[in-house]
């Protein structure tokens, strides 16, 4: 296999101006397996005069070889080379994931169905016959070339619009829509498992006020700030943080027990207390504070009903925060066992 640059060739400036040349940021880089050496060479050149970068390889073993070292943008398979064949060649391609973006077009003898049917069985995009007619070769490499752009800028705008669709824009945390999903999802889990489920609700005290002295931008920073400790003082991986309304934030823990939960809780109230944002007209203090409402249950389908019930029971204590003096942590009294240690100090 080697890589090859041939400077001229009896092609046209016309038919050079029909190349694909500029539609990719880089040149596309073609690796071609024929074991006809003069053919070979005569598909390099017209490739390489349309300004893709050509990989050959004689066989299909050098092919394999040199799609490992270089992962090319496109294959031109020959279907029949000594050794492995094309078909085995595109079998074992398509088995590496990293193919799924990478044109396999074979090589098939003319008017050879049951080569093209065999082509297309082990996974080739398309297919050109021999004697090869060069535009053709051109347009089905440029087509195949540009669909595959397609299909990645697809996948990135899907994966975007699906970000755009579950993360809140302002705090970065997953939104509303993503936090009761979750918490439909995680219910009926721990129905299953018969474990705790724990919520939090966490509110930024007299929030009104800090829009009405520094202004909605210096809010909106907040809101962003005091949302990046809820996240950052999560450690476990199934715990999930969303921003549930305006100034309020959730916590969904799964297989976590009240206590654990308030500790969490306490943690959030902490870390945000330390980022002592001045807040000269809460009546809770100077700094920018939370009140939370902790509520746990394990989940039973039958009797409870549906994960409202937490969402109240965390808001009923969320409201018990508010009125009891704000800037702390209050935990759920009517879903969890009476006597259940809810204390602080014992967890790790
Ligand atoms: P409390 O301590 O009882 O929670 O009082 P509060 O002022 O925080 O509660 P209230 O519900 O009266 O006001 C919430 C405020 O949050 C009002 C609203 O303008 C503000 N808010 C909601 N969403 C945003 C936002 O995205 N950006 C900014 N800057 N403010 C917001
Ligand atoms: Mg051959
Ligand atoms: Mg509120
Ligand atoms: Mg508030």
């Amino acid at each position: 296999m080697q890589e090859v640059n041939i400077p001229s060739f009896p092609f046209t400036e016309a038919s050079r101006a029909a190349a694909p040349i500029g539609i990719h940021q880089e040149r596309p880089v073609i690796l071609i397996a024929e074991d006809d050496r003069m053919t070979r060479a005569m598909i390099s050149h017209i490739l390489t005069n349309d300004g893709y970068r050509v990989i050959e390889a004689e066989d299909g073993e050098s092919c394999l070889a040199a799609y490992q070292k270089t992962p090319p943008n496109l294959v031109l398979l020959d279907a029949m080379m000594p050794g492995m064949n094309g078909f085995e060649c595109c079998a074992e391609l398509k088995k590496r994931p990293e193919s799924t973006y990478t044109p396999i077009l074979m090589i098939t003898g003319l008017e050879d169905q049951t080569s093209v049917d065999w082509a297309f069985e082990v996974g080739a995009s398309d297919y050109i016959t021999k004697p090869i007619h060069w535009p053709v070769l051109r347009q089905r490499v440029r087509i195949q070339l540009e669909r595959t752009q397609l299909y990645k800028q697809l996948e990135e705008a899907n994966k975007k619009l699906t970000h755009l669709a579950s993360i809140d824009e302002l705090t970065q945390l997953p939104n509303r829509r993503v936090f009761s999903e979750t918490l439909h999802r995680e219910w009926r889990r721990m129905a299953r498992e018969q474990n705790s489920l724990s919520l939090i609700l966490a509110d930024i005290d007299c929030f009104k006020a800090y829009n009405d002295t520094y202004g909605h931008l210096c809010g909106d920073n907040c809101l962003f700030q005091v949302a990046s400790v809820v996240g950052r003082c999560l450690k476990r991986s199934g715990d999930i943080p969303a921003r549930y309304g305006g100034e309020e934030f959730a916590v969904i823990l799964p297989n976590t027990p009240l206590a654990g939960a308030m500790h969490v809780a306490e943690d959030i109230g902490q870390t945000v207390r330390k980022l002592a944002i001045p807040h000269k007209n809460s009546t809770a203090g100077p700094y920018i504070t939370l009140s939370m409402g902790v509520a746990s249950v394990v989940p039973d389908l039958q009797t409870m009903g549906s994960e409202t019930f937490l969402i109240l029971a965390a808001d009923k204590a969320l409201y018990q925060a508010k009125t009891e003096g704000r800037d702390r942590v209050q935990a759920d009294q009517t879903l969890s066992p009476s006597g259940e240690d809810v204390s602080v100090d014992d967890q790790a």
